[in-house]
């Protein structure tokens, strides 16, 4: 009975101890995830000064801009 008792009591310490390592696994992912926006480039517009994602810039004459309708004089 006594190691009846200890698995009872181990239980509940072992299910914690498992879920603090998971939420901690997450919290990694998460701030890794953060990480990457951050590190993303954000450039100006030569043309209207707005802060535009690399990811949506329009490069012309090796400047960069926000739109097509910036890039056109
Ligand atoms: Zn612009």
């Amino acid at each position: 009975m006594l190691i009846l008792k200890i698995l009872l009591f181990a239980f509940p310490v072992i299910f914690f101890l498992i879920f603090l390592y998971l939420k901690s696994k997450i919290n990694n992912a998460i701030n890794s995830n953060e990480n990457k926006e951050i590190s993303k480039q954000i450039i100006e517009c030569e043309k209207c000064g707005v802060f535009v994602d690399q990811d949506l810039l329009v490069k012309k004459n090796k400047k960069f801009y926000c739109s097509q309708n910036c890039s056109n004089p």
